[in-house]
C-alpha cells in the first residue's frame, strides 16, 4: 500500500530559498499547525547558508561549521535550526527525493515511495553542478576530483584537501566557484593552477580590465593560469587522477582536481507541466508559475524584473533566493505586490570582497586607479555600466557599507549620465553626491 499524506503548503527543495521562505511563513501566520507546512529536500541537514562552503568553511584552521550558519545567519537573522521547524510545527522531511511530480494531480513522489499531496507547491529544488562527462570528458568518479555544490561536497573537498598539503591542485573553470575554490586551496598552501576556456577569469561579469586586476593577485598569491584552453583528459590510477592534459598536449601533475564549470536550474520534475524560461520555470511578479498553484523561487525562478523592463531572468544569487521566497510566502499567504527586484551578487577572496549590482550591459566606465589599487592592501577600484545615458550596472571592490549602498542606490534609480567621462574621473564621487 502506497504511504500517502497531505499538506496545504509544501516547499520542495531544502537549501537556502527554503529556509528563508520556512521563517517568512511563521512571520506572518504564527506557527504551522499540523498538516500545514512541510519542506522536502533531499540534503541530510537543515536549509543552510550555501555560500559559506567556498568560504568559511574551507578555512585552514576554524572553519564554519553547522549549526553556526543555518539560514537565516546570513541575513544577520534568525538561526533555523532542525528543532526549530520542530517547535514551529514545520515539518521537515530530511534526505528525502522527489522523484516524480504531478501538477494536475497535485502530488509529489518521493524516493521512499510516498505520495505527498499538496494545496500550494513552493518549488525551491536550486541547481545542480554540471559534470565534466556532460561535456564528453570522464573522472568525476574519482577519489580526488571534487565539485561543490552541498555540504557532501565540501566535506570531500576538506578532505581530499588535507590528504595532500604541499601539493598541486589543478582548478577547472574560471566562474566564481573556481576562484574562491581556488583561493581557500592557496589559504590551504596547496599549489593551485587554474585552467579554462575563455580569455579571462569570471567571463560572464567581469570586463577585461577587471579580470587583469584580480588575476594578478592571484599570481601575487602563486596561483598560475593557463586560459584558451581546456583540460582534455584525466589520467587516472588507482582510483585518482594524477595529471590533468590540456588540449594541447602540456601534461600537469594533480593531486587533485576541483571542477567549477558552472549549473543547471533543477527543473527536470516539472518539464512538460509547467511554462519554463532561461532554463528555469517560469514565474509572474507573484513568483506564481503557470499552473497558479505552484510557486517558484530561487535559482530554479525566471521572473520579471522590473528593472530591465520586466524582462524575465534568473539569476543564481543567494540574495535572490532570499527575496523570492519571501516574495513567494507574501503571495501565498495573500495579496502582495510584483516583486521589484534589484540583482546582487558578491564574492570574497584572500583579503578581497566586492558586490555588484544590476545588469553588466552596455558601456563599461572603469574607476578608481587599479594600478595604485594593486600595490595597496586596501584596494578600491570598480566600474559602471551605462546604457542610453544612464547606469545600468556597478561593481565595486573594497567598499564601505555606505559606498555599497550608493552604487546600489545608482543602479536601482538609474542614474543619468550626462557625460561619461565625468563618470570615469568622478567615479564613486558621481553617485555619493545625491
Ligand atoms: P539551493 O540552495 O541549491 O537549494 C536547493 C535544494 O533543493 C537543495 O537542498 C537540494 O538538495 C534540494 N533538491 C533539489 N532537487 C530535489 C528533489 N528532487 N527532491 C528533494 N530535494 C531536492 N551566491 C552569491 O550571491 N554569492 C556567493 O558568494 C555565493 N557563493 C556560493 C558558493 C557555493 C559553493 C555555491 C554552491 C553557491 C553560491 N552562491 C552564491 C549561490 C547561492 O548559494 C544560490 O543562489 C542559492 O543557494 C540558491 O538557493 P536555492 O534555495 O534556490 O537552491
Amino acid at each position: 500500500i502506497q504511504m500517502s499524506r497531505a499538506f496545504k503548503y509544501v516547499i520542495l527543495g531544502g537549501g537556502v530559498a527554503a529556509g528563508y521562505a520556512a521563517l517568512e511563513f511563521v512571520r506572518r501566520r504564527g506557527d504551522a499547525t499540523a498538516g500545514e507546512l512541510c519542506i522536502i529536500s533531499e540534503e541530510a541537514v537543515a536549509p543552510y547558508e550555501r555560500p559559506a562552503l567556498s568560504k568559511g568553511y574551507l578555512l585552514p584552521e576554524g572553519g564554519a561549521r553547522l549549526p553556526a550558519f543555518h539560514t537565516c545567519a546570513g541575513a544577520n537573522d534568525q538561526l533555523l535550526t532542525e528543532d526549530w521547524y520542530k517547535e514551529h510545527g514545520i515539518e521537515l522531511m530530511l534526505g528525502t527525493k522527489v522523484v516524480s511530480a504531478d501538477v494536475r494531480r497535485k502530488t509529489l513522489l518521493t524516493s521512499s515511495g510516498e505520495v505527498i499531496s499538496y494545496t500550494t507547491l513552493i518549488v525551491a529544488t536550486g541547481a545542480r553542478v554540471l559534470k565534466l562527462e556532460e561535456f564528453g570528458g570522464s573522472g568525476s568518479d574519482a577519489e580526488n576530483v571534487c565539485y561543490l555544490r552541498n555540504i557532501v561536497d565540501a566535506d570531500k573537498l576538506v578532505r581530499v584537501m588535507r590528504s595532500c598539503p604541499g601539493g598541486n591542485a589543478i582548478v577547472i573553470g574560471g566562474g566564481y566557484i573556481g576562484m574562491e575554490c581556488a583561493a581557500a586551496l592557496v589559504a590551504n598552501k596547496i599549489k593551485v593552477t587554474i585552467v579554462f576556456p575563455g580569455k579571462h577569469c569570471m567571463g560572464r561579469l567581469f570586463t577585461p580590465k577587471l579580470a587583469e586586476f584580480y588575476e594578478n593577485y592571484y599570481t601575487s598569491k602563486g596561483v598560475t593560469f593557463i586560459k584558451g584552453t581546456a583540460v582534455s583528459s584525466l589520467e587516472i590510477s588507482s582510483g585518482k587522477v594524477t595529471t590533468a592534459i590540456l588540449r594541447d598536449g602540456r601534461r600537469l601533475p594533480a593531486d587533485m582536481v576541483v571542477v567549477g564549470i558552472g549549473a543547471r536550474a533543477n527543473t527536470a520534475l516539472f518539464e512538460g507541466q509547467l511554462a519554463m524560461d532561461k532554463g528555469g520555470i517560469k514565474v509572474n511578479g507573484q513568483m506564481q508559475a503557470s499552473d497558479a498553484s505552484v510557486y517558484a523561487v530561487g535559482d530554479v525562478a525566471a521572473f520579471p524584473v522590473k528593472l530591465f523592463a520586466g524582462e524575465p531572468r534568473r539569476f543564481e544569487h543567494v540574495d535572490c533566493a532570499r527575496r523570492t521566497a519571501r516574495h513567494a510566502v507574501a503571495a501565498a499567504l495573500g495579496a502582495v505586490g510584483d516583486i521589484d527586484y534589484l540583482p546582487f551578487f558578491y564574492s570574497r577572496v584572500f583579503a578581497l570582497s566586492w558586490r555588484f549590482y544590476g545588469d553588466n550591459a552596455g558601456e563599461a566606465v572603469h574607476f578608481g586607479d587599479m594600478d595604485s589599487a594593486a600595490a595597496s592592501s586596501t584596494p578600491k577600484f570598480g566600474a559602471f555600466w551605462v546604457i542610453a545615458g544612464r547606469v545600468a550596472g556597478a561593481f565595486l571592490e573594497g567598499g564601505s557599507p555606505e559606498e555599497y549602498e550608493a552604487i546600489a542606490h545608482a543602479v536601482r534609480r538609474r542614474a543619468a549620465v550626462p557625460d561619461v567621462a565625468q563618470l570615469a574621473r568622478e567615479g564613486l564621487a558621481f553617485v555619493l553626491r545625491e
